[in-house]
């Protein structure tokens, strides 16, 4: 099939590649884009006014690169009028953020609660996002609203496709459901890719530079896992279940029905289950169930090991509920993944963990930059 592209088409398709631009560099002159994009000179003015009158970017006097004499104007993106709202959809609780278009949170809201079906996942989704929507209220424009959820997900669609609960879980389309209810253009993802945007979002914060290649592992009652190769979150990461790779051969039974998966040896309901116990419990007694918790901690140093010989990441980081209560967790598993040896010299993997990564955030960095790629002004 031809497409052709109309002088519509053409003009939305220049307006998102000049704010794609600037949002990633940070700042950008009008002759940097007209250099990079190969736009005309009239088509980059044009668009930056659009984008300047619609609250998208300022401009500011570029100090830095100004040439004796005289002086430029550098775009930067606005944080003072649009803004992304993320939501983390996850059973134990859940929270919400409100992202400025600059990528700065002004808002959190956080609830507790457990869900007991599918109706109070939803309901309890929907009124969460109600509430960051009223904060917006005569404040901020809503350009995108980023789901971050828990279980398998069709990114594609925004379908949420298993949701760990027990009562059962049908398909939900959250797309469709928040973009008839909000009219505002949303975006699903898994929630550990979320949380890898948002831990990559802070790397780059802190270190001047994008990460290129990082693993993200978070251990609860489930083990997930996400992965970024050369700066890209790898979209088919979360359909290899790390939690139901083989650890031992015809070992303990697992949720899903197979025998000796990682998830029953390492994850917190795989602990909890062998020791016949409440998690906290066998954290209080640690004594008693120490070979339990350190066969855990090393088969899953296996399984990193594995996973890191097939993505070969710079950083390994954890996160979950795991690491939140056991602060020992960490150097076990460090003992063991450090246990194997560096194939030619190859640089060490650091492990790191991380407890306040938000999913929330990562989902509306997501859909901010899905957003603008669509963005018709
Ligand atoms: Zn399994």
């Amino acid at each position: 099939m031809k497409i052709y592209l109309t002088q519509e088409n053409l003009k939305q398709n220049s307006i998102s590649d000049i704010l794609e631009y600037v949002m990633a560099g940070g700042g950008a002159t009008r002759r940097e884009i007209q250099r990079e994009t190969g736009f005309s000179w009239g088509t980059v003015s044009e668009n930056a006014a659009e984008l300047i009158s619609r609250g998208y970017l300022l401009e500011e006097k570029d100090v830095s690169k100004g040439k004796a004499g005289r002086t430029g104007y550098i775009l930067k993106l606005n944080g003072e009028q649009i803004v992304s709202i993320g939501i983390d959809i996850n059973k134990i609780g859940m929270s919400a953020v409100v992202m400025s278009f600059d990528r700065e949170i002004r808002h959190r809201i956080f609830r507790e609660f457990t869900a007991q079906n599918k109706d109070e996942v939803i309901e309890s989704a929907l009124s969460l996002c109600d509430e960051a929507l009223e904060f917006c209220k005569d404040k901020y424009k809503v350009l995108s609203i980023g789901l971050a959820v828990q279980g398998s997900v069709d990114n594609k669609n925004g379908v949420s496709l298993r949701f760990p609960i027990k009562s059962g879980w049908s398909a939900v389309n959250f797309k469709e459901l928040f973009e008839q209810k909000y009219g505002v253009f949303t975006y699903v993802d898994h929630d550990p890719k979320c949380m890898l945007l948002a831990k990559a979002f802070d790397l780059k914060k802190e270190e001047g530079n994008a990460p290129k290649n990082l693993m993200l592992i978070r251990v609860d009652k489930g083990i997930g896992m996400s992965v970024m190769l050369d700066s890209r979150i790898c979209e088919d990461v979360d359909k290899m279940e790390l939690a139901h790779t083989l650890a031992v051969y015809n070992g303990l039974k697992c949720s899903c029905g197979r025998k000796g998966c990682l998830e029953a040896y390492s994850s917190i309901s795989g602990i909890s289950a062998r020791c016949g116990v409440s998690f906290e419990k066998v954290l209080k007694n640690r004594e008693r169930y120490v070979t339990i918790l350190e066969e855990g901690a090393r088969l899953l140093a296996v399984a990193l090991h594995n996973a890191a010989m097939l993505f070969y990441p710079d950083k390994i980081i954890l996160t979950g509920d795991y690491i939140n209560r056991d602060d020992s967790f960490l150097e076990t598993l460090k003992k063991y993944f450090y246990e194997f040896d560096y194939i030619d010299g190859r640089k060490k993997i650091e492990i790191c963990a991380d407890k306040n990564i938000s999913a929330a955030f990562g989902a509306a960095l997501k859909s901010q930059t899905e957003a603008v790629k669509n963005l018709q002004i």
